[in-house]
């Protein structure tokens, strides 16, 4: 095999190792870094992870993708570091399991994948004795753990945005009590704002030397840990080795989808992927009539974390089928349709839906889900009504992306009960909180930045 490179969804920027890839974030040309190639895994090495544990599929799986850039034993002591918590497979009804992606630090999927993106740049930094500035914003959870993932770090500062009337308390709390170098700004408007904010930085020639990089979703080094979890729940549920599953991901910048797509690409049995949103409906239309509009602005629903407008990793799935979108959304090539929909259904569940679904969950099946699962709960039974056969025996696997005690003031509303915290989330309340707070303005961001150089 070739040794793979990184080149950019916007085709105007020079392929880059995976080194390259993950210390810049995103590409010059404003572009999103895919690999050249996508490794298949063997199929007995994948008949192998049935008895084995998360991360050792964690490092058959990363291998692949690594093997001429990072040394295996270094590779093996990165996933044992990161994936020190259990990943349950919960079993509903029929074979229906929903995949509690919830037990790492900040109770939250995107645990997986910062804490795997932290320790790869920390490895490469080390080695190089260089810094780096991270900026990211977040709608409530990837700050947290990202602000997790690099805390302590000598090599590596973090600067987070986060929209100041869309974040939970408690999802506050996670990022501002903190501190050392995790540095945390509260933005008078909304997540797309602050993404926007983030990208105009990346793209700012008076900020070149300040050795800007990214850990939003676009990031390469966190993309590939998502295809992690999708080898797992197969491994641990097919009846045989080459049964498929159907997995519905909650989805709002499409970076855990896009971790199942890697996932297929690489010999998974999929049978189905099926992309659940909330009301920002984007994708479930562009899927179905081949335009694509973003929502500008994005919906306030439930699911906080996915009110995205215009998800970022959509570029990477019209690359994926032959296509091309800018970082804007515009289409200078349309990708091939009708294979993408028989790969894959999106559907969009209101917040009616969503609630209900938490109310019936529950009552039906003793199942807790915060709003993100529910819209995935709820995704899978209308996608069951679309269906023909009998899907008794089939196996589907529903993502949880955060723990239901992140929510606590929704489940107290629709439950009448307080779930219970995991050990990651006690003792916050006690903490001292340190932020800035800011207008949604470029112009004073910048010379924030700028002022805050070493
Ligand atoms: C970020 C997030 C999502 C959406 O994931 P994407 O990769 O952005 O599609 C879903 N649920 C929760 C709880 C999240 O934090």
């Amino acid at each position: 095999m070739d040794k793979i490179t990184y080149y950019s969804t916007n085709g105007q920027s020079p392929e880059v190792s995976f080194r390259g890839a993950l210390l810049k974030g995103q590409a010059p040309d404003y572009g999103l870094y895919m690999p050249s190639q996508i490794p298949a895994l063997d199929k007995n090495l994948m008949a192998g992870f049935a008895e084995q544990d998360y991360p050792d599929v964690a490092y058959a799986v990363l291998h692949a993708f690594l093997q001429d850039e990072v040394p295996a034993e270094r590779l093996r002591e990165l996933v044992d570091d990161a994936y020190d918590y259990p990943v349950p497979l919960e079993h509903v009804t029929d074979r229906k399991y929903v995949m509690r992606l919830d037990q790492g630090p900040t109770a939250s999927f995107k645990d997986f994948a910062a804490r795997m993106m932290g320790r790869l740049m920390n490895h490469f930094l080390e080695k190089e004795n260089r810094e780096l500035y991270i900026l990211t914003a977040t709608s409530g959870d990837t700050g947290s753990a990202i602000a997790n993932a690099f805390y302590g770090l000598d090599n590596i500062r973090v600067l987070i945005l986060f929209p100041e009337r869309e974040v939970t308390p408690r999802q506050r709390k996670q990022m501002t009590t903190l501190g050392k170098n995790v540095e945390v700004v509260a933005i008078d408007g909304k997540f797309d704002d602050c993404q926007a904010m983030v990208k105009k930085a990346f793209g700012d020639p008076d900020l070149q030397d300040h050795n800007l990089s990214s850990a939003n979703s676009i990031n390469i080094g966190r993309l590939l840990p998502q295809a992690v979890y999708y080898f797992y729940a197969w491994s641990q549920l097919a009846a045989k080795q080459d049964e498929k599953a159907t997995f519905v991901v909650p989805s709002g910048n499409f970076g855990d989808m896009m971790g199942g797509m890697i996932a297929w690409h690489m010999g998974l049995p999929v049978e189905k992927m099926v992309i659940a949103v909330n009301e920002n409906d984007e994708f479930p239309v562009f899927l179905e009539t081949g335009r694509y509009e973003k929502i500008v602005p994005s919906k306030n629903c439930l699911s906080s974390a996915m009110n995205v407008g215009h998800p970022s990793n959509l570029a990477r799935l019209v690359d994926l089928y032959g296509g091309r979108m800018d970082e804007k959304g515009a289409i200078s090539k349309q990708p091939d349709m009708a294979s993408m929909r028989k790969h894959m259904t999106s559907l969009s569940v209101s917040d009616e839906e969503t609630r209900a679904t938490i109310a019936e969950a529950w009552k039906q099946y003793q199942l807790l889900l915060e709003p993100h699962g529910a819209v995935g709960w709820a995704g899978l039974q209308k996608y069951l009504e679309t269906i023909p056969e009998d899907p008794t025996d089939k196996l589907f696997v529903v993502l949880e992306t955060a723990h239901p005690a992140k929510f606590p003031e929704q489940i107290r509303e629709i439950l009448q009960f307080d779930p219970e915290l995991p050990p990651a989330l006690q003792g916050l309340e006690e903490q001292e909180e340190h932020y800035l707070h800011m207008a949604h303005d470029y112009a004073l961001f910048k010379k924030h930045l700028m002022g805050s150089k070493k």
